[in-house]
């Protein structure tokens, strides 16, 4: 099976081991390949003991990259548990009773739903970005770089420090100064990149990486990179396995640079078209309401690419000029889409019942049943459809957030003394 790289505007083609980001039109890149195995090999691979079989996203490999197998920089990832919870149902009462007037933790049996929960936070770093990470690696190593780089707000940046720490590659990452969770940048150093705080948003650290791996040489593994997409197509792929290629009715994701939006669309018209699945499920991708150009792109019919300064407590989606636009449209467009939006309140709440589910997520990842509390309410998703959420990062990646978000009561200083703590307890 041959891939190369194709322009998603003209069409021209480029050989795949050529360093390019973005075709001489402007637009950007995807992989593509003339030819899809049979989905009874994936389902094969499930009992293997061997690393890149357990890996989620290798266990795709001949639909991910033409490469061979000992050239692979796998930890491995992937293999991420799909959780079904009822919503709404078992509150702990006495500890809900906090945020007088915004509590929806008791709602009628009409508005309790089995949703479906894709937990990528349990991917090695702790985020998604391995899976589109092991492939970038991959490709750089085939590639033959010395150095690797990426803007971020995060998650990207610890995931491309644990990846190059393996591969034997310098990391450099540009982030936004002052505005990255304290546990992504201290993963981030700790596996061994060099960071540097760029003063400016994750807009401005965008635009400068572009630049500097130009400049530099350096190979630059942003979601602008096309490998790192077929990497993060696994998500659906591995997820419509878990339910053994029975498509949902709905796959609802976070959405801020529109990398994972623009994953989920390919990986579901590559599974349509090579006949994996025989139903399409649609997309929605849920934009915090302070970081939200492509809801307001969506509003007009795309007719416009919005282009703003995002500002939301969810910083993993915190960006105002998503670099995924034109893929994420397609996205949307093919699998009958939609985009919503939701408050920093109401994405608070959905972590804190997810949090409370015993799963847990960090704050984007909450976008997803915040959003999908708003569509079951609107009616646009109906009583019986399947749902399933797609969580992409870790509780522990933003512990300020939960220690914001906890109600005051809940934890108590008291002296060492039994009376102590049964007044505290009652
Ligand atoms: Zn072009």
């Amino acid at each position: 099976m041959s891939e190369w790289l194709q322009c998603i505007g003209c069409a021209r083609r480029f050989d795949s081991s050529e360093v390019r980001y973005r075709c001489d039109c402007g637009e950007l890149l995807s992989v593509e390949r003339d030819a899809m195995p049979d989905r009874a090999i994936f389902d094969a691979r499930l009992g293997s003991r061997r690393t890149i079989d357990k890996s989620g996203v290798w266990r795709f490999r001949e639909a991910v990259l033409d490469v061979e197998e000992s050239a692979i920089v796998t930890h491995p990832e992937g293999s991420t548990r799909l959780y079904e919870r009822e919503w709404g149902v078992g509150g702990r009462e006495s500890e809900n009773d906090f945020r007088a007037g915004s509590d929806t933790r008791h709602p009628t049996p009409d508005t309790r739903f089995t949703v479906f929960f894709k937990h990528e936070g349990e991917n090695p770093t702790g985020s998604f970005k391995d899976r589109g990470m092991t492939v970038a690696m991959t490709q750089a190593k085939r590639l033959g770089a010395r150095a690797v780089a990426c803007a971020s707000t995060g998650n990207t940046s610890a995931s491309l420090a644990a990846y190059a720490a393996q591969a034997g590659l310098r990391a450099v990452v540009f982030i936004p100064a002052g505005k990255v969770a304290a546990g992504k940048l201290a993963q981030t150093l700790a596996y061994g990149a060099t960071a540097l705080h760029i003063r400016g948003d994750f807009d401005a650290a965008m635009q400068l990486v572009r630049e500097a791996s130009d400049r530099l040489g350096i190979y630059l593994v942003n979601s602008i990179n096309p490998f790192r997409i077929e990497g993060q197509k696994t998500i659906v792929w591995e997820l419509l396995q878990d339910l053994e290629w029975r498509a949902p009715d709905w796959i609802v994701v976070p959405a801020g640079n529109l990398g994972n939006t623009s994953a989920f669309g390919k990986a579901l018209r590559e599974a349509f078209d090579a006949g994996w699945i025989t139903k399409m499920p649609r997309l929605a991708s849920i934009q915090a309401s302070g970081a939200n150009p492509f809801y307001r792109s969506y509003r007009d019919a795309f007719a416009e690419r919005h282009r703003i300064t995002a500002e939301t407590i969810a910083s993993a989606i915190r960006i105002g000029d998503p670099v995924s636009h034109r893929k994420a449209v397609s996205a949307i467009q093919l699998t009958n889409g939609i985009v919503e939006e939701v408050t920093d309140d109401e994405l608070m709440l959905a972590k804190r019942e997810i949090d409370e589910m015993g799963i847990g997520c960090e704050p984007a990842s909450a976008t997803t049943l915040a959003g999908v509390k708003k569509l079951r309410a609107s009616g646009v998703m109906r009583e019986s459809e399947q749902i399933v959420c797609v969580l992409t990062g870790n509780l522990l990646k933003d512990t300020e957030a939960i220690m914001r978000n906890v109600p005051a009561e809940r934890t108590v200083e008291i002296d060492a003394s039994i009376a102590a703590v049964e007044r505290a307890l009652n």
